[in-house]
């Protein structure tokens, strides 16, 4: 498959009165065309911020890029100016956010919201902007689009607000959608369509999707790809197969573990990975995740851990599976996974 995307070594930190926080430390990945890649991991790991450096919307004032390249068709993001940039935004790379009350504008109508890309990207007649913008909204299934066009945020329920934010996305016919956590404010019924609909856009459009998110339940619907991510590092990536039926971290075990099943009439309460994340102002020398760990060695306090292949995508970053490691015995037993 072609690769559409490849982010290398990815540094970004923010400065805050508290000192620099090292959000993301040397994440590498990649997206191929038509694909959906799911960036899973918990509240602070540094998903979003991944996903805000490929649009370049760190704040100038706090945040910067320290090192990586992100190469979108073979050209460096970081290399373009502002001006260019802009330009790709919302036409070959877009990014739907979590909530859409924030996102858009409550004061302009639907209509003028989706024409303004349309009419900015292509240059086209606001006629032309128009037939477009109802032909979009038909696509994310919201009824008679010409009278919806003329309406405001607040005559759309909390699911026709993410539709409409997912047709802005893609009415300039990007290669990548980014999607930040599309679901986490919808009900669950909601979430189940508007999931539905990504899928649907993706067979009919073939636009490549990553998907950030802390639900494993969106991830086993959505990706073809996943990426566990733990304290600003990437720590597992495979196929959605490899993580769900052969996952190696346990970080990522602990993730799986924690998910409510159908099946489990136990009673017991749900499974929560104990501890929290390291504080990023001075991350751990060793694995970040060893404060947490049922499986620490006396080497994961210490060095931090290389990527091991497990299969031809699948990898992961834990002595567990280091070579070097191979016959060294845990220093604690596992509880439960
Ligand atoms: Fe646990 Fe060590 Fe693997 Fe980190 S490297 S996840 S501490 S076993």
């Amino acid at each position: 498959m072609e690769k559409l995307l490849q982010v290398e070594n990815l540094h970004v930190t923010f400065k805050t009165h508290g000192g620099e926080i090292q959000a993301v430390r040397g994440v590498s990945f990649s997206l191929d065309k038509g694909e959906t890649l799911a960036i899973v991991g918990e509240s602070g790991c540094g998903k979003s911020v991944t996903a805000r450096s490929i649009m370049r919307l760190i704040p100038e004032h706090t945040g910067r890029i320290r090192e990586g390249r992100i190469l979108f068709e073979g050209r460096d993001l970081l290399a373009l100016t502002e001006k260019e940039m802009r330009e790709l935004r919302g036409s070959a790379i877009s990014m739907i956010f979590q909530d859409a009350m924030t996102s858009l504008n409550p004061t302009i109508s639907i209509g003028e919201q989706i024409m303004e890309g349309i009419i900015r990207h292509q240059k086209v007649s606001r006629a032309a902007a128009r037939e477009q913008a109802v032909e979009m909204l038909h696509l994310v299934g919201i009824a008679n689009p010409e009278r919806r066009l003329k309406q405001y945020l607040h005559e759309f329920s909390g699911g026709m607000r993410q539709r409409i934010m997912i047709a802005i996305a893609l009415v300039c016919r990007p290669s990548i959608l980014i999607a930040d956590e599309p679901t986490t404010a919808l009900d669950v019924t909601i979430q189940a369509q508007i999931l539905e609909l990504f899928k649907t856009i993706q067979r009919r459009t073939g636009v490549s999707i990553i998907m950030i998110t802390h639900d494993m339940g969106v991830v086993a619907k959505m990706a073809n790809k996943v990426c566990v991510m733990y304290a600003g590092k990437v720590v597992e990536a495979g196929t959605v197969r490899d993580i769900f039926y052969n996952p190696q971290h346990p970080y990522t075990k602990g993730l799986l573990y924690s998910m409510p099943r159908l099946d489990d009439d136990s009673h017991e309460p749900l499974y929560s990975i104990p501890g929290t994340p390291p504080d990023l102002f001075s991350p751990p020398k060793g694995c970040a995740f060893a404060a947490r760990c049922d499986y620490a060695l006396e080497v994961c306090r210490h060095h931090q851990p290389e990527f091991s292949c497990i299969q031809s995508q699948h990898q992961v970053a834990c002595w567990l599976q280091d070579p070097r490691a191979k016959h060294v015995f845990p220093l604690r037993t596992a509880t439960g996974m």
